[in-house]
């Protein structure tokens, strides 16, 4: 079924542990990506059942070498030298239609050396929900691991209550984060960092092979995916909520999609995780968080920072302006779009911030408003301000809007045009996430599938996808999401 070429099993054994998944009761499978199965050539099989074995890990197919990655991690600020994947193994790479290498990994199997306390288990519920947020993501535009399977386990996993186990195939462009480095660097173990460094790079960043030191090349390309992805999640409304350092992928993939959620109303210090507790990663901390990460990632990669005279030290500091820098270009393109401005002006930023400033006071729907700015855009201003308890200071807002675009090209049919494109109409709201889990744990994955084929496309507005648009009624608000046990 895959066409596996393993490199990652190909580095020193303490890199890894090797570890067969122990077979699970009875697996069954729930939903099968076939769009994603194509892109990576990935061959479907007509026999359910082998298909079933093989994506439990039941059946190891041919070419697998199932291994276990070792990792560390800042977990909310604390150091933690070993985690691991504690519940996840990884049958192999492959190599997608487009030349892309990709790692193939069961999550959920079972234990694995790195299980620490745990069941290595996973239940149905953040199985399904990693399933629809990481395809949203992917068809929202912004980078992110993607699902090819969620199967279900026929056992019996117990957290608050007992729950039905399932195993999510995840696919991503590699399985390294920033822990990945600190598992070495905080063992003094500098020649794993620069075998890790040489391994991304020719992986993931192959064109700074040719540079005089690739180390601070590496150090950067990270910090700028990393810049950009960040932007890219602030402009959908995303809070990732547990953006320690293990869950920081060193490609710039979104990973692990535990208590993340998405905004209704806007509130730039919204925080759904139930263990974020202090807020260290609501909304507007996402960025500060991420340059925090990669100082961590700069810590590790100290012994291989050296250009001309500067010391590692300032080149570190060096990295860590440039993220900001990029951050803020980032933030403005994304959101410079998001309201339909083609060109850049001074102002925009504060423009910008205005926005947000009359949505957060009006408690505006994130997603709504700027994709009912289209509406505003053909002369249905109402459509917009409904969007705002108080609608006066938004309405100065499109005033002021409109003075701005008075030197725009764009003309005003294209503009609502261009604003749906920019602006998603669905989102995978959270109340609609918990319907999707809550059906199907009473054995129904209709709605399940329905919400999937509504995100397939979030930047059109079906009529038969309605209601997603909307936001949850008061009763149907989401407060809290829990980590993805
Ligand atoms: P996370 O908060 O999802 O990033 O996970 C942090 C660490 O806990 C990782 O090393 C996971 O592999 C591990 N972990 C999470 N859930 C389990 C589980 N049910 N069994 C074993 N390890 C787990
Ligand atoms: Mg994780
Ligand atoms: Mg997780």
């Amino acid at each position: 079924m895959f066409d596996f070429d393993n490199s990652y099993a190909r580095l020193p054994e303490r890199f890894y542990a090797s570890v067969y998944p122990g077979p699970v009761k009875n697996p069954k499978v729930l939903k099968f990506n076939s769009d994603l199965a194509a892109e990576l050539g990935v061959a479907v099989l007509s026999d359910r059942a082998r298909l079933a074995g093989i994506l439990s890990g039941n059946i190891m197919p041919v070419g697998a070498e199932p291994i276990s990655m070792a990792y560390a991690g800042h977990q909310f600020g604390n150091f933690v030298p070993q985690l691991g994947d504690g519940r996840a193994i990884l049958l192999g790479e492959i190599v997608d239609t487009k030349g892309t290498r990709r790692d193939i990994q069961l999550k959920g199997p079972g234990r694995t050396p790195f299980s620490r306390g745990g069941d290595g288990r996973a239940a149905l519920g953040p199985v399904l929900r990693e399933y629809i947020v990481s395809e949203a993501m992917h068809a929202l535009g912004v980078p992110a691991t993607r699902a090819l399977a969620a199967v279900a386990t026929g056992e019996e996993v117990y957290r608050e209550e007992v729950e039905q186990g399932a195993i999510l195939v995840r696919v991503a462009a590699s399985h390294v984060r920033i822990g990945t480095f600190q598992f070495f660097a905080a063992r003094g173990d500098d020649e794993g960092v620069k075998l890790l460094a040489d391994y991304v790079i020719e992986r993931h960043y192959p064109e700074l092979s040719a540079n005089e030191n690739p180390y601070v090349g590496l150090l950067e390309a990270v910090a700028m995916r990393q810049a950009d992805l960040i932007a890219r999640w602030l402009g959908i409304g995303f809070i990732h909520g547990v953006m320690n350092t293990d869950n920081m992928s060193i490609s710039g993939e979104t990973i692990d999609f535990g208590p993340c959620a998405f905004l209704d109303e806007f509130d730039p210090l919204k925080v759904f995780s139930s263990i974020d507790r202090a807020g260290r990663y609501a909304y507007r901390n996402q960025p500060g968080i991420g340059q925090w990460n990669i100082a961590r990632l700069a810590e590790c990669l100290v012994p291989l920072l050296h250009r001309e005279e500067a010391t590692a030290v300032e080149i570190a500091n060096g990295v860590l302006e440039k993220f900001a820098a990029r951050f803020q270009s980032s933030w403005l393109t994304v959101f410079r779009n998001k309201i339909g401005l083609e060109s850049a002006s001074g102002g925009d930023g504060e423009l910008i911030q205005g926005l947000l400033a009359a949505m957060h006071e009006g408690r505006a729907d994130f997603t709504l408003t700027f994709r009912r700015l289209a509406d505003a855009a053909e002369g249905n201003d109402e459509a917009f301000l409904r969007c705002f308890s108080d609608p006066s200071k938004a309405a100065e807002w499109l005033s002021m809007w409109r003075s701005r675009l008075g030197s725009e090209a764009l003309g005003k049919g294209e503009l609502g045009t261009v604003l749906r494109r920019n602006n998603p109409a669905i989102i995978p709201r959270n109340h609609r996430i918990e319907q999707a889990i809550a059906s199907a744990r009473s054995g129904d994955l209709i709605v399940f599938e329905r919400l999937l084929d509504a995100l397939k496309r979030p930047f059109e507005e079906l009529p038969d996808f309605a209601d997603y648009m909307t936001p949850p009624e008061p009763e149907e608000r989401v407060l809290r999401t829990f980590c993805g046990t």
